[in-house]
């Protein structure tokens, strides 16, 4: 056999995987923000908010309200996430299984 197939796992950043997992976009217009979007804290760090889930990963602010880059109106930060499942959704089905 002189053929070696090498299965490497996905290399995915903990970005990616949330962008994969789920939809995230605003509610208002819809836009899906990138991995490469960048919004800027008070404390003038400049980050993507999506990967910290809202936290300035300088001064820890939360920040629950986040401003949409293309339309510019500002929305709760979870109103951002679509596509999950309610947890007791996910109960339901692990009882469902058993
Ligand atoms: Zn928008
Ligand atoms: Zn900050």
């Amino acid at each position: 056999m002189g053929v070696r197939i090498t299965l490497a796992p996905p290399r995915v950043g903990i970005g990616e995987t949330r962008y994969g997992l789920m939809n995230i976009h605003c509610p208002k217009c819809r836009w899906e923000p990138t991995p490469e979007a960048r919004w800027t804290c008070r404390c003038g760090t400049i980050w993507n908010t999506f990967e910290t889930g809202g936290q300035c990963p300088a001064c820890r602010k939360v920040w629950r309200d986040t401003q949409c880059l293309a339309c510019a109106q500002w929305s709760k930060h979870h109103d951002w996430y679509h596509g999950l499942p309610p947890v007791d959704e996910l109960m339901r089905e692990e009882e469902a299984v058993v």
